[in-house]
Formats: C-alpha cells, structure tokens, sequence
C-alpha cells in the first residue's frame, strides 16, 4: 500500500499516519521529520532548510525532491510507504509522478484529512513534540501520560517553533496557495479521498477505511 497525506497543519496527518503505519506495516515518510532531524545534527541540507522551516515557509522543490528520490529507493519500504507532508506544491507532485515511473510505483490514494481552519490554529498552539521520535501530543484532547514526556520513549516534549501563532498564520497561507491546487491534482486523477478530521483520534482513524 501506497499513500499520500494531503491537509493542513494541524489537520492530524501525522498522528493518523503513525497509526495507519504501524497496522498496516508500511512505512511514515514525513518530510517534515527528516528535515527537523537534518537541523538537529547540523547537516547541510538542514542548514539550508532552516530559515525557511523557521519562518514557516516552504523549502525550495528542488531540495525536497532530491530528499525524497533518495528515500523512496530505500529496501525497507518494499512494503510500501506513506508519503506525509510531502508533496506540497504542484511541482513536487509532477515530480513524484516521474519517480514513481521511474520505479514502477503507483499511489493507490492520497487522503485529505479536512478541518475548520479555527481549529487548526488552536491544534497546533496546543500540539506538543517528542524531540526524540516526533510523535505529537496535544495538550488537552491528547495528553502524554506525564506531563511534558513522551509516551512511548521518555523523551522531552517541546513547541516547535513553528507552532506559534505567527508561522502558524503563515503555514496556513502557504497551504491555501500552494498545497489547495494538488487536491484538484489528485482528484481529476481520481485519487483524491476527503476525511473529515473533526472528532475523536480513533473515530477519524475508522473513516479513513470506511468505503462512502
Ligand atoms: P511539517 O512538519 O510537515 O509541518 O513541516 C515543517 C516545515 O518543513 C514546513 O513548514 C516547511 O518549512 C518544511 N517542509 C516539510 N515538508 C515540505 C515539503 N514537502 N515542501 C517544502 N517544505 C516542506
């Protein structure tokens, strides 16, 4: 199984991903984890990514899709992989496309998880990080289990940068102009599948695999 995440900051791809990830053994490719782990550890492509990442902006395509060719010719995702976070613009989505001949893949769907933009502004004050494996929290609907440390490995909880009220207004922008047309993209292939994502974490979860 193939998929693509599409849906706003804060629409809960990650947190659904994770979860689709682990029933159905595939594999999380979040671009937005590897580029925060290339910051972490100083490399070159997180030095060139930061400033962007910082403001709330896009990272420039073309360093994207050099990221992205790179993974997805990794062995472990024969069994398949789901795409988060990625692609973003219409031209990153035109160049998966020639990856994805080039490796004789197809995508079998990509998932628009869809929520009220006022809520998407207060997910994300109240999302919480795992700086050691990402995974996300919200403060209130979906707390650690002690306060400030992650659930699954102990790691330490923090507020991106990004999460604050100023990128976030921004993040959203740059969804309406840039990532909005690739839902027209994928549905004129007949790929496109809207979820809502308003309610409960394990209700949106039995959506996505409920056939309307
Ligand atoms: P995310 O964790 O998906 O919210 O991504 C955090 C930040 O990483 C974004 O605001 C962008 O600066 C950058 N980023 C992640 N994925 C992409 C992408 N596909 N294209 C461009 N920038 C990206």
């Amino acid at each position: 199984m193939r998929l693509i995440f599409l849906g706003a900051p804060g629409a809960g791809k990650g947190t659904q991903a994770e979860m689709i990830c682990r029933d159905f053994s595939i594999v999380q490719l979040s671009t937005g984890d590897t580029l925060r782990a290339n910051v972490r550890v100083h490399t070159e492509l997180g030095a060139k990514a930061k400033k962007y990442m910082d403001e709330g902006s896009l990272v420039p395509d073309q360093i994207i899709i050099d990221m992205i060719a790179g993974e997805l010719t990794k062995p472990e995702l024969a069994n398949g992989y789901l795409l988060d976070g990625f692609p973003r613009t219409v031209p990153q989505a035109e160049a998966l496309d020639t990856l994805l001949i080039d490796l004789n893949q197809k995508i079998d769907a990509a998932l628009v998880l869809d929520v009220p933009e006022e809520e998407l502004v207060g997910r994300l004050t109240a999302r919480r990080t795992c700086r050691t494996c990402s995974k996300s929290y919200h403060i209130i609907y979906n707390p650690p289990k002690v306060a400030g440390i992650c659930d699954l490995d102990g790691g330490e909880l923090y507020q991106r940068d990004d999460d604050k009220e100023e990128p976030i207004r921004h993040r959203l922008q740059v969804f309406h102009s840039k990532t909005m047309p690739l839902i027209e993209y994928y549905h004129s292939k007949g790929m496109l599948r809207t979820i809502d994502g308003m309610g409960k974490i394990e209700d949106i979860y039995k959506r996505i695999f409920t056939k309307k």
